[in-house]
């Protein structure tokens, strides 16, 4: 049997971190273990990919949830990376931290040690910012952060729109104010993606202390009484069990963390024991608290010269093609989502609620996950609910890790939400009709100017409405007898399994979630370095 002093389990956004981060001590052997494989594709490297890499089976995990029933039943399709990088291999790239408010109410909620002050200088830590290093942003770390190497004309507009309707334009999402009209910033290096693991493996994949395993799905912990003491692991049908000499990490993500949890006798006992699996430990919240934000889609037919849609059909997506093989430059060296405004849906909300995201193409999710350009010249707009009320849950439906749990993350089951999710349409319906990016629309195309009153944007949202794919929070961090980790991360009532990843947020930050995961990742290292006593990282 092979034997790691520490072994962290997925290579995704917060894996890789600590996996890079753990092993800078060369004393330290890390084994990382990821089910996917190599990220080294076109269409993921190349920025403008993400919508092909939706159903590309071979490197996600391409889950659908439960019918969701303020969704007229549908089943969402939820895209997951199974591929070194993890999700961070297939996102959008935006890079956004989300508001200090969400942090600091982490630490409220018995998340000692996570508020903002304490979690930016990791924010810090991680990051390479393009704009140079400043009270807000460090430079010099290993991830890349970048500007839109060009900005749409039509997507400037609405930025002087949502000015001229009181929405102020800000130059730094993440920074003060936090509210307002900005471009996106995101996780590209000179035309390229910067995943987690081009950022914090792929550089020092040399380390002989470091073990990279792929293709590889771990099966479940192992356990001597209530200490994690390694993991079986199945690759190429061949099942078996790797130590670990100190502590075990599972970063495996929101989906699949509890999955791996629960499987390996840590959940409700109830729901295990109806499964057949021995309870080591009744832990009640493990897949509970699911939390993601929903967004509504709107289309606008523009004027032809305001939209992007004819630069990736017919023959001119081979010339945006050509055009990136020979320069990593053009269309495709830049995330489809360049721009939102962060505003608060009434005067009644403390922080923004809303990300009103505007992009220079329009498109549909189909429901089984394809993503359709528009043959018209068309904007789109995704209307993000932030801070959702609303609380889902997965469950595991066999005792065979390799089975897929089911989802039930409960969409604007909390009428504030769905109240919200109306009056941002309104808002950004107000936004577009302001000049100048008013001159540029032709028309509605979704809603529709058929869809009035609340009643029928609802109506709306609820037929066509789909998700951010930010799922967290199923092994929420605290300090109460609901919590899966202490505000350490390690798993209550077992020693030497600590959980890194999305799946540990209280509540969901106010943005994307990927820099939080990385967040989280270099935050863990350093905690597990500090508790060996040494000084931390
Ligand atoms: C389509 C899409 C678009 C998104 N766009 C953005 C965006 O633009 N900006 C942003 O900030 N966020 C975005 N997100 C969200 C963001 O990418 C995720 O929140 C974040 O990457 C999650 O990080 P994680 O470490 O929790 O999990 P992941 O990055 O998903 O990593 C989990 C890893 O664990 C592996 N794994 C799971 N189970 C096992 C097992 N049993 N054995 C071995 N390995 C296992 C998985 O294969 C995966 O590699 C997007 C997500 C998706 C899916």
């Amino acid at each position: 049997m092979s034997e790691f002093d520490y072994i962290v389990v997925g290579a995704g956004s917060s894996g890789c971190v600590v996996a890079s981060r753990l092993s800078e001590d060369p004393n330290t052997r890390v084994l990382l273990i990821e089910a996917g494989g190599s990220p080294e594709k076109f269409w993921v490297r190349a920025p403008a990919g993400m919508g092909r890499l939706f159903l590309e089976k071979s490197i996600n995990w391409a889950y659908f949830t439960e019918p969701v029933p303020q969704a007229r039943g549908r089943k969402i399709y939820w895209p997951r990376g199974r591929v070194l990088g993890g999700s961070s291999s297939v996102n959008g790239m935006v890079y956004l931290r989300g508001n200090p408010e969400d942090f600091n109410g982490w630490a409220r909620l018995g998340g000692e040690g996570w508020a903002w002050e304490d979690v930016l200088p990791f924010f810090l830590k991680s990051e390479d910012n393009a704009r140079g290093a400043s009270e807000y942003h460090g430079a010099g770390g290993p991830m890349r952060v970048a500007d839109p190497t060009f900005v749409c004309p039509t997507i400037e507009d609405y930025f002087r729109s949502a000015e001229n309707a009181g929405i102020r334009r800000t130059f730094d999402h993440n920074a003060p104010p936090y509210e307002g009209a900005d471009v996106h910033q995101h996780t590209i290096r000179n035309g390229r993606r910067e995943s987690a693991y081009t950022a914090f493996i792929k550089p020092v994949q040399h380390r002989r202390n470091l073990t990279v395993l792929t293709g590889t799905q771990v099966l479940r912990v192992v356990f001597r009484g209530r200490t994690a003491i390694g993991v079986e692991v199945r690759k190429n049908g061949r099942d078996r069990t790797i130590a670990a000499t100190r502590e075990i990490v599972l970063s495996s993500g929101s989906l699949n963390s509890p999955q791996l949890l629960m499987v390996s006798g840590i959940g409700a006992g109830a729901d295990l024991r109806r499964l057949g699996i021995d309870v080591r430990v009744d832990l009640p919240g493990v897949g509970k608290n699911l939390q993601d934000h929903w967004f509504s889609p709107m289309i606008w037919r523009t004027r032809a010269d305001s939209s992007f849609n004819y630069l990736i059909q017919g023959w001119r997506k081979y010339l945006s093609g050509a055009q990136y093989l020979l320069s990593h430059g053009g269309l495709l060296s830049n995330s489809a989502s360049q721009s939102a405004a962060f505003v608060r849906s009434s005067d009644a909300q403390a922080r923004p609620d809303l990300q009103m995201v505007l992009r220079p193409l329009s498109y549909t999710f189909s429901d089984s996950g394809a993503v359709i350009p528009d043959r018209f010249p068309g904007i789109s707009g995704g209307l993000v609910l932030l801070n959702p009320a609303s609380r889902g849950h997965m469950e595991i439906v066999s005792a065979d890790p390799t089975v897929a749990p089911r989802f039930h993350p409960n969409y604007l089951d909390a009428a504030d939400d769905a109240e919200r999710t109306v009056k941002a349409v309104h808002l950004m319906r107000k936004i577009m009709a302001t000049d100048p990016i008013a001159s540029r629309i032709e028309a509605e195309i979704a809603p529709g100017p058929q869809a009035i009153g609340d009643d029928a944007i609802l109506e709306h949202v609820r037929a066509v409405g789909n998700c951010g794919w930010h799922q967290v929070g199923t092994c929420r961090m605290g300090s109460d007898e609901g919590a899966v980790v202490d505000p350490r991360l390690r798993v209550r009532g077992v020693e030497r399994l600590r959980i890194a990843d999305g799946s540990i947020m209280p509540t969901i930050t106010s943005g994307n979630t990927a820099a939080p995961c990385v967040m989280i990742g270099e935050k863990a290292a350093a905690m597990i370095a500090e508790d060996r006593g040494g000084p931390g990282l």
